[in-house]
């Protein structure tokens, strides 16, 4: 079947053939300079980035103080191994990164040690072992089993595949992913399966009860965690839980002694508006374990991190004493440490929830307000601080009977933003638990961005909605 993506004029197996990198089937435009939030592109193009890469650039291209940063680490010390040698940038990111998870209401600080890796799905696999690991070591060698959630992604690695349940993502490897340790249970999506006449309460009430079930019929005892993106990304676009849910979910856990673990590889660092989503989407709740990567670097990094509570600390310190993930490189934290710095000394979390409301303020009014052309289509316009998912409905009459040529409107609009100059995440999957149904896309510009900016961004998103719906007419 021919790619709906396949640009007018251009062959499938030309369109195919033009690619010697291994991320896309053919060749995406080359981008050879960036400035702030613009991309320029080998033919001069310059093209505005309305997701950070993939939620990862949060202060925009360019910015001098991270390039500072490489360029005087790389000149003073360029490597050192990490089980032989710490280094100051990994010294003082770690601090930050501790302190970033303030106190719970002893006053203890709610992370107590920090891991760093060199990414997010090796955040997670090492969280997974982690988890592992502090049960092993602290007499409860039974406990073997994860409980995730439908319609999640941790993770591009064999475990992290196996932890999260993103179908399209799983579907070639579905024969070698660990099926014995993993579970999983409904998602936290109140506007697709909360029931008519149930209340936010009781939908929460009904989550909170299917966690307790499972861990019972894995067993209380064998069970290891629940782990969860406060707010979904990849998988249902910026999406967060109801109010009280991570609250009810945790309370679960800590019933029966396991561990509550999130996974804030792409809603962390700022990108909620908060340092941490759990502190503004998670009930306030802090876990006892917690992936972080993407907004930790910026884009100037590429590294990752695990936080863990003073329990799990002492788990593994009490055990053998040290925890046994460790990957050969730990490059990147000079760069990491300055994109931190600026995050706080810019005041881009204020900026990031200013801009971010209005961003949602431009982007409700021109796609759902009555008289707009795509209102129909757009289903949910959802997300916070700088991390906004609009999903559009494929599945209402109105929509069903248009042609999008295979279901793929988010992929076939993230193709027709990029011609419009905006770069977009488009994902397919998500509006029913098999991930075949639903259409939704990412906005998550860089912290930064300004209010002008935020216009010419929904301009042109709107604009290219507008096109793909008139075209399917
Ligand atoms: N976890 C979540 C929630 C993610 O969104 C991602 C990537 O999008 C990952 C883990 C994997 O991170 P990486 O792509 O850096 O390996």
């Amino acid at each position: 079947m021919p790619s709906p993506l396949t640009p007018a004029g251009v062959s499938e197996q030309t369109f195919r053939a033009t690619s010697i990198l291994h991320r896309t089937p053919w060749r995406p435009p080359v981008a050879v300079s960036g400035e702030g939030i613009y991309i320029t592109l080998e033919d001069g193009r310059k093209v505005i980035d309305g997701v950070g890469g993939a939620a990862v650039n949060c202060l925009g291209n360019g910015h001098p103080e991270p390039v500072k940063a490489i360029k005087e680490q790389v000149d003073k010390l360029s490597y050192v191994y990490n089980m032989q040698l710490s280094n100051e940038p990994a010294e003082e990111l770690a601090k930050v990164l501790v302190d970033s998870g303030g106190k719970d209401s002893t006053g203890r600080n709610n992370f107590e040690l920090c891991g760093i890796v060199a990414g997010g799905s090796e955040a997670m696999e090492g969280v997974i072992k982690l988890a592992r690991q502090f049960f092993y070591e602290s007499g409860q060698p039974k406990r073997k089993n994860f409980i995730a959630r439908h319609l999640s992604y941790h993770g591009n690695t064999v475990a992290t595949l196996s932890l999260a349940m993103n179908p399209a993502r799983r579907a070639p490897y579905e024969v070698i992913l660990d099926h014995d340790n993993f579970h999983h249970v409904s998602p936290a999506y109140a506007k697709r399966f909360q029931k008519p006449g149930e209340s936010e309460e009781q939908y929460v009430e009904r989550l909170r009860q299917e966690l307790e079930d499972k861990f019972i019929e894995l067993g209380p005892d064998t069970v290891i965690g629940f782990v969860a993106e406060p707010v979904v990304g990849a998988t249902t676009g910026a999406l967060p839980a109801p109010k009280g849910y991570f609250k009810a979910m945790r309370s679960v856990c800590k019933k029966y002694g396991a561990l509550y673990i999130l996974d804030e590889v792409m809603c962390g660092m700022g990108r909620m508006g908060t340092m941490h989503a759990w502190q503004s989407f998670g009930d306030g709740e802090a876990p006892d374990i917690q992936g972080v990567a993407k907004g930790l670097g910026g884009g100037y990094a590429s590294i990752g991190a695990i936080l863990m509570s003073k329990e799990v600390a002492d788990g593994v310190r009490n055990g053998s004493g040290f925890w046994k993930h460790g990957h050969t490189y730990q490059l990147t934290c000079a760069a990491s440490l300055a994109v931190q710095r600026v995050i706080a000394s810019e005041n881009l979390l204020e900026n990031a929830n200013t801009q971010g409301q209005y961003l949602a303020e431009l982007l409700r009014k021109k796609l759902q307000s009555p008289n707009a052309i795509a209102a129909p289509y757009t289903f949910d316009i959802r997300g916070g601080g700088m991390f906004w998912g609009i999903e559009f409905d494929l599945t209402s009459p109105d929509v069903a009977k248009l042609d999008f040529k295979g279901g793929q409107f988010a992929m076939i609009l993230q193709a027709r933003c990029l011609l419009n100059g905006l770069i977009i995440m488009g994902f397919t999957g998500g509006a029913n638990l098999e991930g075949t149904q639903g259409n939704h896309c990412i906005l998550a510009p860089a912290y930064n961005v300004t209010r002008a900016e935020v216009e010419e961004i929904v301009k042109r998103f709107v604009e290219s909605v507008e096109e793909v719906i008139k075209e399917s007419n």
